[in-house]
């Protein structure tokens, strides 16, 4: 049983037995039981992580910036970083794109699967198309950027969907101490240096407890999923199998052909050192759905086994948790498309570039946290004239991607940080 010893082996572990417990428990009717003793511990689990994302955004930023030799390297460092993103994302959606056009999943659905699908879930989507348009409300073109600066720290550091904001505060106070003499920094820089390492050992400690919470949160999002009703859930998958396998080819495509070949091209990692140490990270994504959420474990794997330095992770990852989501856009492509499809509107290469820009722009604006890419998402359809309404074709299935596409996210993240780190000579590439 040494196995068992590895760490990401007990989340496997813990999150098979989660997925066949959430399974069984449909199946036996044992929703109640489920969501009041078991989901708990999962709830825990997600908001012990959430509840250090924003400290250590905080205190790895400040730190990281403020070590920096000069502002010229927070720039040289910044811009690749957010190149790259920018390029990886658009590669995705163009994955997306070619895949969903040419296998085309949106013509196969039958008119009375859209009809009952469409009737099922109009309420709830409803619900996301009002919270879309809540957020457009009088937003001229330069809002994303005014949203970025807060006008309260302890405003935005009182909801995690404010990540970009807190991420904005501490690359100001990291760029400030920066510039200070060091004897004035000094006492605030050991300060955040001692909270990171503290939110660091707290890291540890909660990932001890992550193959429980990853079983509980798995049989809690079943037992969510398929409402007490397992053959509703198969019918389900069948209804919108051919979507679903459509957006996970594109993410395997993404993962295993953009990722792997950008880190061979230009790092010297190993493709299972990389895939090995990040598996921790990967499976607390898939079980949480939310990348802010995971950044703690992010941050610990990719620096601990994949050997990214510090300055680089404490800048990369938390920038790459707000703005880049790689499999977010992928499944948004995928997602409009299929409506449109299903809906019989033909989408022209115009309203297909116009996805392509918009879902650039919703990944940097998408916050890191479970089922924030729907929202989005309606925002996309309106913009490409495909009415948001549609949305509820997709709904039922939409955690179980959201699980995959949070996954992607996260590799995404990691990639960028081993290419940044690479490149400025800062990735400690023997084996750990
Ligand atoms: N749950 C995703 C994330 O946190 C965002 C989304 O696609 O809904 O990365």
């Amino acid at each position: 049983m040494t196995w068992l010893k590895k760490l990401h082996n007990q989340i496997i572990l813990g999150l098979i037995l989660g997925l066949l417990f959430g399974i069984l428990s449909a199946a036996m009717g044992w929703g109640q039981f489920t969501r009041h003793w078991i989901g708990p511990f999962g709830t825990i689990f997600l908001r012990s992580l959430f509840l250090i994302a924003v400290p250590l955004v905080l205190a790895s930023i400040i730190t990281g910036v403020a070590s920096l030799s000069d502002t010229r390297k927070l720039s040289r460092i910044g811009g690749k970083t957010i190149a790259i993103y920018i390029g990886t994302t658009v590669m995705a959606l163009i994955i997306g794109l070619v895949l969903v056009n040419l296998l085309q999943p949106g013509n196969g659905v039958p008119d009375e699967v859209r009809d009952q699908l469409t009737a099922e879930y109009s309420a709830m989507a409803e619900a996301r198309t009002d919270a879309a348009s809540e957020s457009m409300e009088d937003r001229g073109p330069l809002q994303a950027i005014v949203d970025m600066v807060p006008d309260n720290i302890f405003g935005s550091a009182s909801s995690n969907r404010n990540m970009l904001q807190v991420v904005f505060v501490a690359i100001l106070f990291g760029i400030a101490l920066l510039m200070l003499p060091a004897e004035k920094s000094r006492p605030l820089l050991s300060f955040f240096d001692s909270l990171n390492e503290m939110v660091i050992k707290i890291v540890e400690l909660i990932m001890k407890t992550a193959p429980v919470g990853v079983f509980a949160l798995l049989a809690d999002t079943i037992n969510q999923v398929s409402q007490n009703d397992l053959n509703g859930l198969w019918s389900l998958l069948g209804a919108l199998g051919f979507y679903m396998i459509v957006v996970l080819l594109g993410l395997v495509v993404h993962v295993g052909v953009t990722y792997t070949s950008i880190l061979k091209v230009f790092t010297p990692m190993s493709l299972k050192r990389f895939f090995v140490g990040l598996a921790p990270a990967q499976l607390v994504a898939f079980s949480t759905s939310s990348s802010g959420a995971t950044l703690p474990v992010t941050m610990e794997m990719t620096e601990k086994n994949l050997g990214v330095s510090e300055e680089v992770s404490s800048f990369v990852l938390p920038l790459g948790a707000t703005i880049n989501m790689d499999g977010t856009a992928l499944y948004q492509a995928v997602a409009a498309v299929f409506i449109a499809q299903t809906l019989g509107i033909a989408l022209g290469l115009g309203a297909q570039l116009e996805i392509i820009l918009l879902a650039v722009l919703a990944s940097i604006g998408t916050a890191a946290v479970p089922s924030a890419g729907i929202i989005m998402l309606v925002i996309i359809l309106q913009s490409i004239g495909v009415p948001a309404a549609g949305i509820a074709l997709i709904l039922g299935v939409d955690r179980i991607l959201d699980m995959c596409r949070t996954a992607c996210n996260i590799t995404g993240d990691a990639t960028v940080a081993t290419i940044v780190a690479a490149s400025e000579d800062q990735l400690d590439a023997a084996p750990a």
